[in-house]
């Protein structure tokens, strides 16, 4: 008998939804991925779970339909992952007529009925907050709701949940070999070791890899793809409120300038057909000079590219026909005597649970398993309601009084009710062992190591959280010397 019903190479957000769904449904799982959870495209998404208005112009009307459900699904099942936000059009004289947007919006806001997130307004922001970081001469601005989401802690909970239910996770574990017969066999080189594992069927969630993955290690035909690069740029903060604005660019290319972990602004994204090793992806100079210039010509504070702080970039395959990323794919391969090879990737961030279960689903001809169950189950620490998450934000200042409100809020986004277990019943910040800058404590780290599968500082400082932006270097040579030792 195999080891395992469905092996997965790939632990981005494609690999770790597989994970997740095919584990809860009573599945034999094991996770393979060669570096750390999320380290590929799903730490580069633009962070929207939205419906995406502009598939509306595009006339997309389905598809954003069952966007903006699964939108109200991420609100229900990760509540401290994904926050909604108001989204901010300021209007532009030279773009579409504001009636046209304005329809859009009463649109967009008709197909997510249910959503519960307040509705779009029209701002006269010559009065209003919005308007305050903006350029003259914008006199309107339209306002609707959507949502943002921490990419990389949604790949590392979605592992967190797919483990809970039985799923084995490794990570720093590079599948070098399989062979195809009945079942499937793998060698893999994990933590400096070769293991042999044999799986009923197998899943190539190996996102910019996974032509060369097809075809060098399971030495089957690759599917034709492309693939494209995304990127975006982090700069100081360059407005106050807690509005997300969404620019179309002279191009016509929408451009989103969004308030990033407290501090600073992210502006994204910008793409284009990557060649290479998708190990080093690095954003073009001229791409970071368009992004400065995209935003020069909205607000008011001037940036060039010697004001950024930070560049964000990940490579994942399209299907070979479209530069887009379209919906994302899920095919399934299966001859008589041959196990199954699922290969799923690309696709946004707010599909990513449905395109699983879709994917998983297709296994339900070869193995018993129980009917889908993802959109009905919170992440790990998203058990309460999306309203009550200042709520809970107050409850964890109250238990443990020495939390800034900065940092209450930090924790709470980043584990939800579960920071009780990262906290314990320390009583003064002393209790939680020594520091690494102004907020990442011993008992964070040792958590994440144990719970979440981190093992080098940027585990935590780029994926776990963004404590990157603001840590001096003296505390993450701390950091790494506390985290080979840290008991
Ligand atoms: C151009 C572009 C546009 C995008 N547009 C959007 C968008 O509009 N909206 C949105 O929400 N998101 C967008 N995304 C990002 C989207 O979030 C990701 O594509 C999505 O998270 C799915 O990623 P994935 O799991 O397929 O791939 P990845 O996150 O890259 O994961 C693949 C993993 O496989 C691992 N791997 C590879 N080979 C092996 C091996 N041999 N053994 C073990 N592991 C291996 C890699 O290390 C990697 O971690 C875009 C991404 C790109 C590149």
């Amino acid at each position: 008998m195999a080891d395992y019903d469905v092996a997965i190479v790939g632990g981005g957000l494609n690999g770790t939804s597989v994970a997740r769904d095919a584990a809860g449904r009573g599945l034999r799982v094991i996770l393979l991925e060669q570096a750390d959870l999320g380290s590929g495209a799903s730490q580069a998404s633009p962070r929207l779970v939205h419906g995406d208005l502009a598939g509306l112009e595009r006339r997309e009307f389905f598809r954003v339909r069952r966007a903006l459900r699964e939108r109200d699904v991420w609100l229900r099942i990760a509540p401290h992952l994904v926050r909604p936000m108001r989204f901010a059009i300021p209007a532009h004289a030279d773009e579409r007529p504001p009636w046209q947007l304005r329809s859009l919006l009463l649109l967009y806001e008709h197909l997510a009925s249910r959503s519960g997130l307040p509705r779009s307004l029209t701002l006269d922001v010559t009065h209003h907050p919005v308007g305050n970081a903006l350029k003259r001469p914008f006199g309107t601005a339209f306002e609707y709701s959507d949502c943002v989401v921490d990419d990389s802690r949604l790949v590392v909970l979605t592992a967190v949940d797919a483990a809970a239910r039985g799923a084995e996770i490794r990570t720093g574990a590079r599948v070098t070999r399989a062979e195809r017969g009945e079942t499937w066999r793998l060698v893999a080189i994990d933590r400096g070791y070769r293991r042999v594992i044999t799986t009923r069927s197998l899943v190539n969630a190996s996102g910019a890899w996974t032509a060369s993955v097809a075809e060098r290690v399971l030495r089957v035909p690759a599917p034709q793809l492309a693939t494209v690069q995304i990127s975006q740029i982090v700069v100081r903060r360059l407005f106050d409120c807690d509005n997300v604005y969404a620019f179309q660019n002279s191009d016509g290319q929408l451009i989103f300038a969004s308030p990033y972990e407290r501090d600073f602004t992210l502006i994204g994204s910008v793409s284009h057909v990557f060649k290479g090793d998708p190990a080093i992806v690095a954003m073009d100079v001229r791409e970071v000079a368009y992004l400065c210039e995209a935003a020069n010509r909205y607000f008011r504070e001037q940036i060039s590219p010697a004001d950024v702080l930070r560049t964000i970039s990940g490579a994942n395959s399209v299907v070979a026909a479209g530069r887009r990323m379209g919906g994302g794919a899920a095919s399934l391969d299966y001859r008589r005597g041959k196990a199954p090879l699922l290969t799923i990737f690309g696709g946004d961030v707010t599909t990513a649970r449905r395109r699983a279960e879709r994917a998983v689903s297709e296994f339900t001809r070869f193995y018993p398993m129980t009917p889908r169950w993802t959109a009905t189950a919170p992440l790990p620490g998203g058990e309460f309601a999306w309203q009550r998450f200042e709520t809970e934000v107050d409850i964890a200042r109250d238990r443990w009084r020495f939390l800034g409100e900065d940092q209450a809020r930090r924790l709470v986004a980043a584990y939800g009710l579960n920071v009780r277990d990262v906290l314990g019943d320390a009583k003064a910040k002393a209790d939680l062992g020594p520091a690494f800058g102004a907020e990442l404590t011993g008992a964070e780290v040792r958590y994440l190591m144990r719970r979440e599968w981190a093992r080098f500082p940027d585990d935590i400082l780029w994926r776990r959280s963004k404590l990157g932006l603001t840590m001096p270097q003296a505390d993450r040579d701390a950091l790494a010397a506390f985290m080979a030792k840290p008991d």
